[in-house]
């Protein structure tokens, strides 16, 4: 915990990762577990983590990096963390992210813009860039963040970290403030493969407040690093190293192909045919749940009330138009369009529709492969500014891990080589609740 607080003092001002620090509760919790013999205790006995800040944590600010909930303290925590304080872990802070977990750069915080540690002109990746940015400093050694597409992974591969993607249904939900609630999971960024996987089995687990978290035991992930892979089946996606995707990144990928062939896998290009549907899918699908969900911020039960209203109608209009950024209204429009009478069937049916033959591309390629590789991103981290005004390009960075939110499989993102000083992401996507192998590949990798 001195470690943290010491290195956060050293570069969190050029990071800009963390939006609050819990300095005295984590210092008094760090003390005391000092007092306790660490011996037989868990792997994440005392150790630090950061919590992206849209999960929510009891009497410490939670803001989604929004100004509509810049002073909203929870009165309640989370499941995961009510997961991690059993382990005995040591929240130090809340991380900054995109605003409600909309946006792929952390340039849509309303507070601040996280840099990239490895080149501070550059963004850290997001939703979660805050918390994958962290990790790569040093501040903290572990962190959580949440995917609805691609938020864990993108910024992983970009700040050459360690993140994973569960299985919708394997980490609660509950006290995640939700963004696209088909899509949405909670999961860890890590700098190591086997710190990743004992954070994960720390948080996974059913949840009796969370309606869609499935009823499965957890595995010991962390058994699953064999470091054996001896026959294992993988799959490339051409769609996955084709048009739009770096030389360099492409390159990167058939190294570490390489590395798992020599280890006893073999590799086959497949096709996902439909990918090249899940991004237009993912912002119909997206953005009206979104629209839904982001309904309860009306300035009457939570956070950010405008001043001046004249009547109920007009409080909301005020409120709404002063507490959100412009992404989120573009994402409450776009959905709110989607959902409406008339154009229901045309866009979010559809979507719904491509969203299962996208399923079933991944469905069919498992019948026959153990897990599907790609890269996380198609180019490595661009430099903050340069997409800001332009959503589409922005969107763009999440087609290679869209599909799988849409498909509800789990996918890590492991390291896998720099172009130009800046880290490159190996995505590794494995069948439904199946992260053990997922690990056992990255692990032989890393
Ligand atoms: N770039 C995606 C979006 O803006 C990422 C969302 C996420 O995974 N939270 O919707």
């Amino acid at each position: 915990v001195d470690t943290s607080y010491k290195r956060i003092g050293e570069v969190d001002d050029k990071v800009k990762a963390f939006l609050t620090l819990d300095e005295e509760r984590a210092r008094t919790l760090a003390k005391q577990l000092d007092e306790v013999d660490a011996s037989a205790k868990d792997v994440l006995f005392g150790m630090p983590i950061g919590i992206k800040d849209n999960i929510v944590t009891k009497d410490l600010r939670t803001t989604c990096s929004s100004k509509m909930l810049e002073n909203f303290n929870p009165i309640y925590d989370a499941t995961v963390m009510n997961k991690l304080r059993a382990a005995e872990a040591i929240t130090i802070g809340k991380i900054n992210m995109d605003e409600f977990a909309m946006g792929s750069s952390n340039e849509n915080s309303a507070f601040q813009t996280t840099a990239n540690p490895w080149n501070t002109d550059y963004v850290p990746g997001g939703s979660s860039g805050g918390s994958a940015a962290a990790v790569a400093a040093g501040e903290v050694p572990f962190s959580l963040g949440s995917d609805t597409g691609g938020s864990i992974r993108q910024p992983a591969a970009y700040c050459g970290v360690v993140g994973l993607k569960p299985t919708y249904g394997r980490v609660s939900r509950y006290g995640l403030v939700a963004f696209a609630s088909s899509l949405d999971q909670i999961g860890p960024i890590t700098r190591s493969v086997e710190d990743n996987a004992y954070l994960f089995e720390a948080i996974a687990g059913h949840c009796p407040s969370d309606s869609t978290s499935a009823q499965l035991p957890v595995p010991p992930y962390h058994e699953s690093l064999t470091g054996d892979i001896k026959g294992l089946r993988i799959a490339v996606p051409s769609e996955y190293l084709g048009e739009g995707v770096d030389p360099d990144v492409r390159q990167s990928i058939l190294d570490a192909l390489a590395v798992l062939e020599k280890e006893g896998a073999v590799w086959e290009e497949v096709s996902l045919p439909h990918s090249k549907y899940a991004l237009a899918a993912y912002y119909v699908i997206a953005s009206s749940e979104a629209s839904a969900n982001l309904a309860r911020f009306d300035g009457v039960r939570y956070g950010y009330r405008a001043e001046g209203a004249k009547d109920l109608l007009d409080l909301y209009k005020k409120t709404r138009s002063e507490g959100f950024g412009d992404e989120v209204k573009r994402r409450i429009m776009l959905g709110t369009f989607a959902l409406s009478s008339g154009y229901y069937d045309a866009y979010y049916k559809k979507a719904q529709q491509v969203r299962t033959l996208i399923k079933k591309d991944f469905d069919e390629v498992f019948a026959s492969y153990d897990v599907v590789i790609g890269p996380t991103t198609p180019t490595p981290a661009f430099r903050i500014g340069d997409q800001l005004n332009d959503p589409m390009t922005m969107y763009a960075n999440d087609i290679l891990t869209i599909p799988v939110n849409l498909s509800g499989v789990p996918a890590l993102s492991v390291p896998c080589g720099f172009k130009d000083g800046l880290p490159l992401g190996l995505q590794i996507i494995g069948k439904h609740f199946d992260e053990a192998t997922i690990y056992r590949v990255a692990d032989v990798y890393e």
